[in-house]
């Protein structure tokens, strides 16, 4: 038997359907997936036994980093807003700290309709948000509502707010990008980028398809007997999803068993 570590931190999956379809997408997301939103029950059954195992930020509970405190993710959890929002509210009643939204800001399209969601997220008890910027984002989401998700963002959750990957957001801005951009494209203007190098990502779920060219190649016999980087048994960071599986670490498609049983499962451990 392996005796898994309490979690720590982690990520909630409210759904695996997105408005995107990211090349580097570790779970694969995408419109085409059923919403399969997680159930009310189930989420306070995750959420229950999740409290008082996360910890805050090494900044106090009221403050966000990114592998402490808990996080609503997916998919594109603005996808279904009162369930997010309710999310928010049950975490906040279960007194679980350091708790933030990660999106791709596909719904930033107007000041005052972003502005209006933010702030209820806030007085539901939501701490701050992670904002997604790279070029694969940027295939898909206009660059304009990436910078108002930020501006308006800063407005309301002040130091709260993550910009993943800040050197991109900055890069974006001084080449004067509007709109979208194909990868394609991005890349014949950017031609001494290296991306493989710059997007931080994980080479797993779509990633390991679509951008199978970009990486040098290896006989699966290559990796065994090497341990995973970052480990793959760890407190902090991993994910639970809308139909109860509890991923390890970034590894996407693999469960750890059942996180709608977290307690009995962390008292058992696993085979
Ligand atoms: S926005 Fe995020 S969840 Fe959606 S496809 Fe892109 S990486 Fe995946």
């Amino acid at each position: 038997m392996l005796k898994l570590p309490e979690p720590i931190s982690g990520g909630l999956l409210l759904s695996y359907r997105c408005t995107a379809e990211c090349r580097h997408c570790m779970y694969a997301c995408s419109p085409k997936w059923k919403g399969d939103w997680i159930s009310e029950e189930n989420l306070r059954k995750i959420l229950s036994q999740l409290a008082g195992k996360i910890a805050p930020s090494p900044w106090g509970s009221e403050m966000v980093s990114l592998n402490y405190g808990l996080h609503f993710t997916g998919g594109e959890p603005f996808l279904n807003f009162g369930l997010l929002l309710r999310a928010v509210e049950i975490a906040d009643e279960l007194k679980i700290p350091s708790t933030f939204v990660e999106t791709n800001c596909y719904w930033c399209t107007k000041d005052e309709t972003t502005r209006e969601k933010l702030h209820l997220l806030k007085e539901k008890g939501l701490r701050g948000i992670l904002i997604s910027v790279n070029p694969f984002y940027l295939e898909y989401v206009p660059f304009e509502r990436t910078e108002r998700a930020i501006r308006i963002s800063m407005e309301v959750f002040g130091k709260n707010v993550m910009v993943y990957q800040l050197e991109y957001y900055n890069l974006f801005k001084k080449l004067g990008v509007k709109g979208k951009i194909l990868l394609e494209d991005y890349l014949n203007l950017m031609k001494s980028e290296d991306l493989a190098r710059n997007v931080e990502l994980f080479l797993m779920g779509r990633a390991a398809y679509k951008l199978k060219d970009f990486y040098p190649k290896y006989p699966a016999h290559y990796f065994f007997n090497q341990p995973c980087q970052p480990p793959f048994i760890r407190n902090w960071h991993n994910h639970f999803d809308n139909y109860g599986n509890f991923l390890p670490g970034y590894c996407g498609g693999i469960s750890l068993g059942d996180c709608r049983n977290l307690d009995e499962l962390l008292k058992e451990g696993i085979d």
